[in-house]
């Protein structure tokens, strides 16, 4: 079972699965792995820096979309479907739909195309439950700015525009899959983000 978190800079989301896996790991009955995109595995952890390096600023949006794929098809390979094969639950910080609204909408790919790429790129598998977890881009950056000052220059230079456009992204691919994606208020305090999280999972998951 396949479960992957998603939101935009700001949004909590790493310290919410932290919280969300520690309360969830005690009722499953099978085991699970906690990873992340873009990385995941050796080979995608080092994509990862290759794309996040603040020297490689002058990356092109498609070479960045397509960095972002070849992470992820190295993270499905070595990771993804092993764990799916021996039937594990799988937390996932980030997937596909990261790249949809950074990618497509965020740099302007376009959503279709980034999809594409990525169709190509983890053979359609998707997850079987994607958590949004729901804040405002003026929000999230604030809290960033807050909390990470000085220490991840590329966030700080990011603008409001681009995740404006990254939030509207994420809009559309959220009313497009209703079924598959849970969207979250990420407003409220942790604890209450995490007892909601907790909750659609534990009514989602097979027992
Ligand atoms: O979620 P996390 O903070 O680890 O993401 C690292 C950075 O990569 C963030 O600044 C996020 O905005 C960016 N990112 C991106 N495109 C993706 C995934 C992440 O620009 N597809």
């Amino acid at each position: 079972y396949f479960i992957s978190f998603e939101g935009p800079d700001g949004s909590g989301k790493s310290t919410v699965l932290e919280q969300v896996v520690a309360q969830i790991a005690p009722q499953l009955k099978t085991q699970y792995l906690v990873t992340r995109e873009p990385g995941g595995s050796v080979i995608a952890e080092k994509i990862r820096q290759f794309i996040l390096d603040p020297a490689n600023e002058k990356m092109s949006a498609k070479t960045e979309a397509l960095l972002y794929a070849a992470s992820r098809s190295q993270h499905m390979k070595e990771t993804i479907i092993p764990a799916l094969k021996a039937g594990k639950v799988i937390f996932s910080d980030r997937f596909v739909d990261s790249s949809l609204a950074y990618q497509g909408a965020g740099r302007d790919l376009g959503i279709a195309a980034v999809k594409q790429i990525n169709e190509f790129a983890t053979n359609g598998i998707e997850p079987n439950l994607t958590i949004f977890l729901d804040v405002k881009p003026q929000v999230g950056l604030a809290r960033i700015s807050k909390e990470r000052a000085g220490q991840e220059d590329r966030l700080e230079q990011e603008k409001l525009a681009f995740h404006q456009k990254v939030y509207q992204g994420y809009q559309e691919i959220n009313q497009s899959h209703p079924d598959r994606i849970k969207v979250v208020d990420a407003n409220q305090p942790v604890n209450d983000v995490v007892k909601a999280c907790v909750r659609i999972i534990e009514n989602c998951i097979p027992r």
